[in-house]
């Protein structure tokens, strides 16, 4: 008797929920003592200060009142056209670099990202990205055959560690001839760091120094997920200007999403934005990502695409919007500093939180940390090298105490 009907190459995949697994924990302190008690620094969404989702509030409006047509019907494969100018010129800002771009729309940033890695490597290849990284970017691998590599993100004294990037990339452009390199900034989950001017211009500088050898390719994914949450709009653009003017073999992918930008997580809606000194590689990038779309989930939600372009077709809409996000930013704001100045007060080691949902906790044993922290009914993440927290979740009057409780259970662990 067969005990599996999987194809060979889908054979034991089990998506482990480390996540779910701590916020089952925490449900289960909810039932016992009440939530007024239990600190929940697991959820990857905002919750506002009374401990509930929060929806921007001209996003429910605007949702609620679209045309049923536009939430019913079939959008184009590549996405809704307003959708994809605005996705294009929201990404960039004030700080378009020069050069040829094209936009499909994905399900999420998640199916943007889905896409890079399918049609911009090999099977077999390996993919980049930092020693802290979101799990999935892994599963996104493994599951379409690639293999995800990391270079350490700092050096001891908590800077970009551009040695460590460098060497990596010496490496695994010595073994294939292209490279997808994947970067989470600004306001990188799971630290909460932003890479600066400098540490962008020595990450190009490697890459064209590559580039300069003819048969290799180069892809850099910027994935900008929380890139509303990381501070001034065209302040934490401004290094997007740094991408002019690339080498043809040089290509670039931002990863738009609208999950974290305008709380609509369950929506499903985002856009792949490729830019290239090369207008064919553009043309090609539109073409192919839309045929993926095609074959994967066929086009994506049109009410999601149609309140994005609802909102921002009128100004004054828009500006009530930014406004609004502003005060959910400045809340995450206030709640990350909290944690940072009370972790310097006390000496705990947090990775160096610029902004945005997380921040994290070297640690050897996260899980027993995690455990330890149980004894204060504060529930966060164990991820392989530390504690994840979601200052995104927990309301800032249960941020304050946190930090000192945090270096108690490390201690204790
Ligand atoms: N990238 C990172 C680092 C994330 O943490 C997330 C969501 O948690 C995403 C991308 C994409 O999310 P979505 O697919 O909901 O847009």
């Amino acid at each position: 008797m067969t005990s599996s009907m999987a194809a060979s190459h889908s054979v034991g995949k089990v998506a482990k929920d480390v996540i779910f697994g701590a916020s089952a924990a925490c449900r289960e302190a909810v039932d016992k003592y009440g939530s007024a008690k239990v600190t929940n620094a697991t959820i990857g969404a905002i919750m506002d200060d009374n401990g509930q989702l929060a929806c921007i509030p001209i996003v429910e409006k605007v949702l609620r009142t679209l045309p049923i047509n536009d939430l019913i019907s079939y959008a184009p494969i590549s996405g809704v056209p307003d959708y994809l100018d605005m996705t294009t010129s929201l990404t960039f800002g004030d700080h378009r670099p020069d050069g040829y771009t094209a936009a499909v729309a994905t399900a999420g940033g998640t199916g943007g990202i889905h896409h890079t890695i399918w049609n911009y490597t090999e099977t077999g290849d390996s993919v980049l990205t930092s020693d802290w990284f979101w799990g999935t970017y892994n599963m996104l691998c493994r599951e379409v055959g690639r293999k995800l590599v990391t270079y350490p993100l700092f050096d001891e004294k908590q800077n970009f560690n551009i040695a460590g990037f460098t060497a990596e990339v010496d490496k695994l452009m010595s073994k294939q001839n292209s490279l997808l390199i994947i970067i989470n900034t600004p306001a990188h989950n799971p630290t909460g760091y932003s890479l600066t001017e400098t540490d962008w211009s020595a990450v190009l500088d490697v890459c064209r120094e590559h580039a300069k050898k003819s048969d290799k390719k180069i892809t850099i994914m910027v994935d900008i997920a929380y890139i509303d949450f990381a501070g001034e709009k065209n302040e934490t653009r401004k290094f997007m200007r740094q991408f002019s003017d690339l080498p043809d073999n040089i290509l670039t992918i931002f990863t738009f999403s609208m999950s974290k930008g305008y709380t609509v997580y369950g929506q499903r809606c985002g856009a792949m934005i490729g830019l290239s000194s090369s207008k064919e590689v553009i043309t090609e990038f539109a073409d192919i990502n839309k045929y993926t779309s095609r074959s994967t989930w066929s086009n994506i939600n049109h009410g999601a695409m149609a309140l994005l372009v609802a909102i921002n077709k009128d100004t004054a809409l828009q500006k009530q919007f930014e406004a609004e996000r502003d005060a959910l930013y400045q809340m995450t704001r206030r709640r990350g500093a909290i944690f940072m100045e009370e972790a310097k007060a006390c000496g705990l080691n947090a990775l160096p939180y610029k902004a945005g949902f997380f921040l994290s906790i070297p640690a050897k044993d996260s899980a027993a940390v995690c455990d330890k922290m149980h004894d204060d009914l504060i529930f966060a993440v164990p991820l392989k090298a530390g504690v994840r927290i979601a200052v995104c979740s927990v309301p800032t009057d249960k941020m304050r105490g946190m930090a000192v409780k945090v270096l108690k259970a490390l201690h204790s662990a």
